[in-house]
């Protein structure tokens, strides 16, 4: 499929995560000519690589309206029962959209699931940002270094994102009212740069964290395709060590270890287009089969012709990642 082809819903899912349980995704940019809508090119995205990074919301081509959204969940809720969570992320950063705030008003109008943002926290610095993700019930925010130079190398910002003003800004949200705040602390290694952790990295990153003071620390490393092949995931056995560290930095009840594997039962689904939802699910993440299975909640008999249909028309490419083959889109 030529990229100025491609297409998708702003509601997608849902999606089996690790952390929010059944989450439907809305997508708020939507711009037919890039693949991902983002100001960070982290080298671990599961989107593949940026092709023009966007230097602020005022930039972005192809944000959707608040009534797009809201239109979009009621009608998804009258196809599904049984979500944990309304969630902002996809193919883009969600905060470059600065109507998100006026977007969780509206949902919350027409229904009491609780609402998560996932951002990078690239713009956390700006006010207006901020009172956006305040709205939400939970927000999720990336930090991956309390140093400059691991920012840069990791999550490979537009030109004047400095982690100075990202740390100040969740600073600053964690001491408003609103939503509670779970920073996610990817750690990765790497064949070709530093990775970020390392004790040095952990001890500089407890320091930054306690200025911060969140609600919650996530600490999980990559599992699905990275973007850089150089790239990869940080040994369970240290995993477990940095979180045991952070527990006893932070108390055991802030810090979530966040382990590959979910088991949860089959969503409760009413489907429309099925090639359309394994599409859509597939574009913003990459998925083993049986991740599509279990989201979707179908059965192998229909999933097995859909991928093999999308993958002769060029739309998805199955990617091998350790013991696991996901589908990623082309
Ligand atoms: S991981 Fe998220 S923040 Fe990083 S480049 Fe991909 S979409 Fe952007």
């Amino acid at each position: 499929m030529s990229v100025g082809k491609r297409k998708s819903r702003i509601i997608y899912g849902p999606i089996l995560s690790r952390r929010l349980g059944r989450s439907l995704g809305v997508d708020v940019i939507r711009n037919p000519s890039s693949r991902k809508n983002c100001n960070f090119d982290c080298v671990y995205c599961q989107l593949g690589p940026v092709t023009d990074k966007i230097q602020s919301p005022e930039d972005a081509v192809g944000c959707v309206t608040c009534s797009e959204v809201v239109e979009g969940i009621r009608h998804y809720h009258r196809s599904i029962e049984d979500i944990d969570y309304i969630t902002f992320s996809g193919t883009c950063e969600p905060t470059l959209n600065l109507w998100v705030g006026e977007m969780i008003d509206g949902i919350r109008d027409i229904s009491d699931v609780p609402i998560c943002v996932i951002t990078n926290s690239s713009l956390v610095g700006r006010k207006d940002v901020r009172q956006n993700l305040a709205k939400a019930d939970l927000v999720v925010a990336t930090l991956v270094s309390g140093y400059e130079d691991t920012f840069q190398n990791i999550n490979r910002p537009a030109s004047g994102i400095h982690l100075e003003e990202v740390i100040e800004g969740l600073a600053a949200l964690s001491l408003m009212d609103g939503c509670k705040l779970s920073i996610e602390a990817m750690f990765v290694e790497s064949n070709e740069f530093p990775g970020n952790s390392s004790d040095r990295e952990i001890s500089r990153l407890v320091e930054v964290l306690e200025y911060i003071d969140p609600d919650e620390v996530e600490v999980l490393t990559v599992t699905r395709p990275p973007a850089e092949s150089s790239l990869h995931a940080v040994d369970e056995k240290r995993l477990k060590e940095i979180a045991s560290y952070f527990d006893g930095k932070f108390g055991r009840n802030k810090v979530r270890l966040v382990l590959q594997g979910i088991k949860r039962g089959r969503s409760v689904l009413k489907h429309e287009n099925i090639e359309e939802e394994v599409y859509d699910l597939i574009l913003r993440r990459p998925c083993t089969a049986a991740q599509v299975l279990t989201s979707l909640g179908i059965e192998e008999n229909t999933l097995s012709p859909i991928l093999e249909k999308l993958e002769n028309k060029s739309k998805i490419e199955p990617v091998r990642e350790g013991r696991y083959c996901y589908y990623r889109a082309l």
